[in-house]
């Protein structure tokens, strides 16, 4: 049975059946977020007997499933989100896709899914982009999203490991993630009865499982006029992630040092790629202390109180950063000054991954399609 994950399929080995109709590109000022889809698609077959198959770029296509696929009863399923991006040059630049391409692979041990070589999946990834080519935008406030999918499909209700799974990637243009326009500071929901992961749970892989039970709580967000939710965890009340993105912290901290806070990968956090390019460039500037610990709600109550916060942020591949203007808890609304302060870090980090994303900087951290 160890023999299974010996092998993995090969970029090489590709198949490409083209589609014989192009759908029309849309409008890129009308671009929503995850509803237009490309011509084409990767699709990569597993199963315990015959391994690996070989991988398919074929035309976009409804999946056919058994009934009582896995994937469908118990959420064995992970995803990546990452994405394409057409520089000033016209060049097609990913953006750090090793990191996602390590992250899925993480969550296939979690999940018992066959492992795979990253490098032959990035490929395979490559070569879609490329084929799809003209559905990356030709704007830069506006990139190609790719979805890659890992499911199991055993046809089978006993819950144990899949015997069979699909892997599977589609694209599409995407715009700006926030209806609100860039830059517009989200207000934050933070209720301590919700939470979003545990410690000894799944926070910390891409697992689809983490996502449908936060969408009540994104609602009840909305019920009381916030846009968001600011997840927290445990009888401190530790400050974990901003909807689906890591929370960053800029402040004087108590010693009146000027610091970027972010909480540290204990199991409950996605470790976001976003995160940890923000984490390395502020550390390669070595213009203030960059840490990763925990923040609890008082604290962060007490900073704004005292007036030493300076910028709140979310950090994630839809949004790279997102300003945070306030907070909700306990029935009462807490501003936080992120917008007065410029936001002058928010906006350098802005300008520095987008930069390195659309060639405008070079970077080893862009490679070219
Ligand atoms: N946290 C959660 C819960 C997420 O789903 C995401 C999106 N993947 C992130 C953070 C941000 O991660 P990334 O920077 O890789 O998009």
């Amino acid at each position: 049975r160890a023999l299974r994950f010996a092998s993995s399929f090969k970029a090489a080995d590709l198949t490409i059946e083209r589609s014989k109709t192009c759908k029309p590109k849309p409008d890129p000022s009308k671009l929503v977020f995850g509803k237009q889809f490309s011509d084409h698609m990767l699709t990569i077959n597993w199963s315990e007997k015959n391994g690996w198959a070989a991988p398919e770029i074929k035309p976009f296509q409804n999946l056919s499933l058994h009934p009582a696929s896995s994937a469908l009863h118990y959420s064995i399923e992970l995803f990546e989100g990452m994405k394409a991006f057409r520089g000033a040059d016209n060049h097609i630049r990913l953006f750090r896709p090793t990191l996602n391409m390590e992250r899925l692979h993480r969550g296939t041990e979690r999940c018992c899914l066959p492992v795979f070589d990253k490098g032959e999946l990035l490929n395979c990834i490559k070569k879609l982009v490329e084929i799809d080519q003209e559905w990356v935008p030709y704007s830069q406030d506006t990139s190609l999203y790719i979805r890659p999918t890992f499911i199991g499909t055993e046809p089978s209700l006993g819950v144990s490991r899949t015997g069979q799974a699909l892997l599977y990637v589609i694209i599409g243009p995407v715009g700006p993630y926030f209806a609100t326009g860039f830059f517009n500071p989200v207000s934050l929901l933070a209720d301590p009865s919700f939470v979003r992961a545990c410690k000894g749970g799944v926070g910390s892989y891409k697992m689809g499982g983490n996502y449908g039970p936060t969408i009540m709580i994104q609602n009840e967000a909305v019920k009381q006029g916030c846009q968001q939710v600011l997840w927290l965890y445990g009888e401190e009340e530790e400050i974990t992630e901003v909807g689906t993105m890591n929370l960053f912290i800029y402040w004087t901290n108590e010693n009146g040092e000027k610091e970027l806070v972010t909480p540290p990968l204990d199991g409950i956090i996605l470790p976001g790629v976003t995160r940890q390019s923000l984490l390395d460039l502020a550390r390669s500037w070595g213009e203030f202390k960059v840490t990763e610990r925990t923040v609890n709600m008082k604290e962060l109550l007490g900073a704004l109180d005292a007036g030493r916060v300076l910028e709140v942020f979310g950090a994630g591949t839809a949004c790279v950063v997102c300003p945070v203007g306030s907070l909700l808890y306990k029935e009462k609304t807490y501003q936080i000054p992120t917008m007065e302060n410029g936001p002058d870090l928010t906006k350098r980090f802005h300008k520095e991954l987008t930069d390195i994303q659309y060639g405008r900087k070079q970077s080893e951290w862009a490679p070219i399609v």
